[in-house]
């Protein structure tokens, strides 16, 4: 069976959640960085996980780690970019087939959205979670004007979890070059094709106080759920 390894970055400065460190602010019960890792540890498809991190988050880590009986996972110190903190991960990742990079700070990771993820990417090595646009988004030049509308339909708000052929993700890491956002965009550097799949809207980012309220209240959505 083909092994799939895990790398979730979380070595941010949470800048926009005012300085603290949001990875460990309590999300329905348990700190926002476990509930990913929770769902890549029960995940039988998926055989380790590295999660990279600031200096101070490491020590916390450790304990979360024990606490929480996490026997697949394991941590790695972070970069000052997130394209660091993944390419070191990368580097203390095992001899996997593929691999699955998933942004600490999005804590409702389902099993759909791994295996329909690695579903997705065995057409051309590299499959990206994405969902349709509900706003409409302008460009605009440096003064604060529009420089042009692009056309709503055409396009996706781009998500992670993001899986990749090992070897094509180590190639497009060992070829990199200035900063990015995602780890697709080195991939499509290479002139591969990324395929999209079904996110979700669940599956939001949380990056500033107004995000950790919304996700407060997917958490309790989801506990009644169960
Ligand atoms: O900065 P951004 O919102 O894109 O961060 C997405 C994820 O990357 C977060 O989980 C954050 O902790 C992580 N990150 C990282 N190392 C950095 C910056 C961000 O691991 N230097």
């Amino acid at each position: 069976m083909e092994c799939i390894g895990a790398i979730v970055p979380a070595a941010g400065s949470g800048r926009r959640m005012g300085g603290r460190d949001k990875l460990f602010l309590s999300l329905g019960g348990r700190p926002l960085i476990a509930w990913c890792i929770d769902a890549l540890e029960r995940c039988d498809l998926v055989a380790e996980v590295v999660v990279a991190l600031t200096e101070a988050g490491f020590e916390r880590m450790v304990r979360l780690c024990e606490a929480r009986g996490w026997r697949k996972t394991r941590m790695c110190l972070g970069g000052a970019r997130r394209q660091d903190s993944v390419a070191a991960a990368l580097g203390a990742l095992g001899d996997v087939d593929w691999v699955l990079v998933h942004d600490g700070d999005r804590p409702f990771l389902t099993e759909r959205l791994i295996s329909d993820g690695f579903g997705a990417a065995r057409d051309t090595g590299a499959a990206v979670a994405a969902v349709p646009s509900k706003d409409t988004i302008k460009v605009v030049d440096a003064v604060g004007l529009v420089a042009c509308t692009l056309e709503r339909d055409a396009l996706r708000a781009v998500q992670t979890p993001q899986v990749f052929r090992a070897g094509l993700l180590r190639r497009a890491y060992e070829r990199s070059e200035g900063s990015v956002t995602d780890d697709a965009t080195l991939v499509e550097r290479l002139g591969v094709r990324v395929r999209l799949y079904d996110g979700s809207y669940d599956n939001l980012k949380v990056t500033t106080p107004d995000d950790l309220t919304a996700a407060r209240a997917i958490a309790r959505r989801w506990k009644r759920m169960v």
